[in-house]
């Protein structure tokens, strides 16, 4: 699992979704925790965060949200090479589910359908950090 200091972003248009993965992950024991409302203001976070040298480590984001929507912030992520492969996990809603396919093409790490249960965002993030650690012991 992610260790207790990883600098999370949680991106959603709805505070009460941010409030709901924040508390999650504090139960978890991750508490370095950033959120912003929409892509936009989270590539602004996500620059200050690597001006300030303390670059954000994984980053949970909506899909559908105004002003820039996750599948842009995602690109946007992937073409920063400071952040290049810091791990994205996308929150989806049921609806949603047939572009998930598309997502995970493009590189997403892992999605997560709305609503979701504490136990099934834990058993994601794990999945996603056993991922990257394989990737980096290959690179
Ligand atoms: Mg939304």
């Amino acid at each position: 699992m992610f260790p207790a200091s990883t600098k999370i972003l949680i991106v959603d248009d709805m505070g009460s979704i941010r409030t709901l993965v924040k508390n999650n992950l504090m139960d978890m024991g991750l508490s370095d925790i950033i959120e912003a409302s929409d892509g936009e203001k989270a590539m602004a976070v996500l620059t200050q965060c690597l001006k300030s040298r303390e670059p954000v480590q994984l980053i949970i984001s909506d899909w559908n949200m105004p002003t820039m929507d996750g599948m842009e912030l995602f690109k946007q992520v992937r073409a920063m090479p400071a952040l290049g492969p810091v791990p994205f996990v996308m929150l989806t809603s049921e609806s949603e589910l047939e572009q998930v396919t598309t997502a995970i093409l493009a590189g997403i790490s892992n999605f997560i359908v709305k609503p979701f249960t504490k136990k099934i965002l834990e058993e994601k993030l794990n999945a996603v950090w056993v991922k990257q650690q394989k990737h980096l012991q290959k690179s």
